[in-house]
């Protein structure tokens, strides 16, 4: 039995998440989801809250039959620590699927085996890029799952992450986007 761990900040959630636990959920029995800065809401970078991020989450993922949990993880600024503070927050887990460097360095560290899934159309498929294009007003609604556009909806989310954007913001005018 595989149970799998996979955090993001998923600020919004988005596809690139939702191909990389689509693999995951074929490879592992069970599937633990942490969600990162889980305190952090209404910033430029996070505007969503934790509960906001799990409702988007456990939408996107009801067509998955295997259970998934998925447990908001505050920030404890102190690297060292970190990992002994996932492990306290989650079910035991076997592995983590991560892409940030910092992530895989610490799970290394304590020992727990660590894999790293492709990249999947980063270009676009970033939460930087999806909330810059909110913010410009460029389409963004095809690069979430359709669960996620709806929560975005009802909790008015496009305004909230205009009315938070840094003053000295340019939009692109070519419609390129910097993936981040
Ligand atoms: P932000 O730009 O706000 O940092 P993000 O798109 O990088 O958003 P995160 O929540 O920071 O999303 O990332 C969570 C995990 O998802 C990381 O391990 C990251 O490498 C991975 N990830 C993000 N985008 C993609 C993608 N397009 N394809 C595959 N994995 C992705
Ligand atoms: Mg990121």
């Amino acid at each position: 039995m595989i149970r799998a761990l996979y955090i993001g900040r998923f600020q919004p959630y988005h596809n690139g998440h939702q191909y990389v636990i689509e693999h995951i959920a074929r490879e592992a029995d069970e599937l633990v989801i942490g969600i990162g800065s889980a305190q952090l809401s209404h910033e430029p970078a996070d505007p969503f809250t934790a509960g906001e991020r799990m409702l988007m989450i456990t939408r996107a993922l009801q067509m998955i039959k295997k259970p998934v949990y998925v447990i908001p993880l505050e920030d404890i600024n102190r690297n060292a620590l970190w990992v002994s503070h996932v492990r306290a927050m989650t079910p035991p887990f076997h592995q983590i699927y991560s892409g940030n460097p910092l992530v895989i360095r610490l799970f290394h560290e304590a020992g727990i085996t660590v894999l790293t899934p492709a990249m999947y159309e980063r270009a676009t498929l970033s939460g930087t890029t999806i909330r810059e294009r909110m913010i410009c007003g460029n389409n963004w609604e095809d690069l979430v799952p359709a669960p996620v556009y709806q929560v975005i909806q009802e909790i008015d989310g496009v305004s909230r992450v205009q009315a938070l954007a840094r003053d000295d913001m340019t939009c692109p005018e070519d419609g390129e986007y910097a993936a981040c």
